[in-house]
């Protein structure tokens, strides 16, 4: 689904910030996307959303070509996608229905589908009923749920958060957090680049590490949220354990046993 080949970004004041990254991220993966401020994390993602383009390299996400996409097909990768801010970014003069309703109107989706849907996802987030207010009425850990909606509102392929605990505490981030999972489970992809250790450990999944714009590591820590997906290797064989940095999280505590990463063919499509 997603597809990098030696990919770099190298920005036009020189600075490299991402140096010959390959990788591939399957239909259904959970996955973090770790490591320290500057590491170029930030930068991953806008070439996945194609808001910068990768300097050298092949990249491809669902198909699409991003290196060669033209401009004006930009905007339909994009409807493939659902994005979550860690600043929220909602519009404070229309209500939560509005901002979450906004990306349905943008496409020129009827009201009486976009009033069903928007209905729908309200609910998924535990928002029922918060239609009339406004962003400013709700606390940080609604308006990022709201933030939420909006992302999964046209039903994304891809659900991809960029620090979405980095404004709410942690009682809350592990309520955004449980719901991520739970859109996964509904068969969206989900990429979540997080500095939270805790909730890497706790929730588990595919843990990415960029450090210093390479691939530092790339392992699996299974938990309950994300067990290990369906045995691609055979059963005991645990042996395989992230590479000892003290800069990494361990992955002791309440996650269970970390394991390779293998392939993850979940299925099944969003609601
Ligand atoms: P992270 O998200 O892991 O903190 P970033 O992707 O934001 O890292 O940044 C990676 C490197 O690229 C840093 O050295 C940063 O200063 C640099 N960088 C990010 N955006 C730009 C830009 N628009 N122009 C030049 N350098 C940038």
């Amino acid at each position: 689904m997603i597809h990098l080949e030696n990919v770099s970004k190298v920005y036009p004041n020189g600075t490299e910030a991402l140096n010959n990254i390959t990788l591939d991220i399957g239909k259904g993966e959970f996955v973090f996307i770790v490591g320290p401020s500057g590491a170029g994390k930030s930068t991953f993602l806008k070439l996945l959303i194609r808001e910068e383009k990768a300097t050298f390299g092949k990249l491809s996400v669902n198909g699409r070509d991003l290196i060669n996409i033209k401009k004006r097909k930009i905007p339909y990768l994009r409807r493939t996608m659902g994005i979550v801010f860690q600043d929220f970014r909602l519009i404070d003069k229309m209500t939560v229905f509005d901002n979450v309703a906004f990306a349905m109107r943008a496409i020129g989706e009827p009201e009486k589908s976009i009033k069903k849907r928007v209905g729908t996802v309200l609910k998924i987030v535990g928002l029922e009923g918060t239609e009339n207010r406004r962003p400013r009425e709700l606390s940080g850990g609604e308006q990022q749920r709201v933030s939420l909606a909006r992302a999964l509102v046209n039903r994304p392929e891809i659900l991809i958060a960029d620090e979405p605990t980095g404004n709410i505490d942690p009682e809350l981030s592990f309520e955004i957090m449980k719901m991520l999972v739970a859109v996964n489970r509904r068969g969206t992809t989900v990429i979540v680049v997080t500095h939270e250790h805790e909730l890497v450990r706790k929730f588990g999944g595919r843990v990415i590490r960029i450090a210093e714009g390479e691939l530092d590591s790339d392992y699996f820590i299974s938990t309950k949220y994300n067990p290990q997906k369906p045995a691609p290797k055979p059963a005991g064989d645990e042996s395989a354990a992230p590479p000892d940095d003290d800069d990494k999280q361990q992955t002791d505590g309440s996650a269970e046993k970390p394991e390779q990463n293998g392939s993850s063919d979940k299925e099944g499509g969003q609601q």
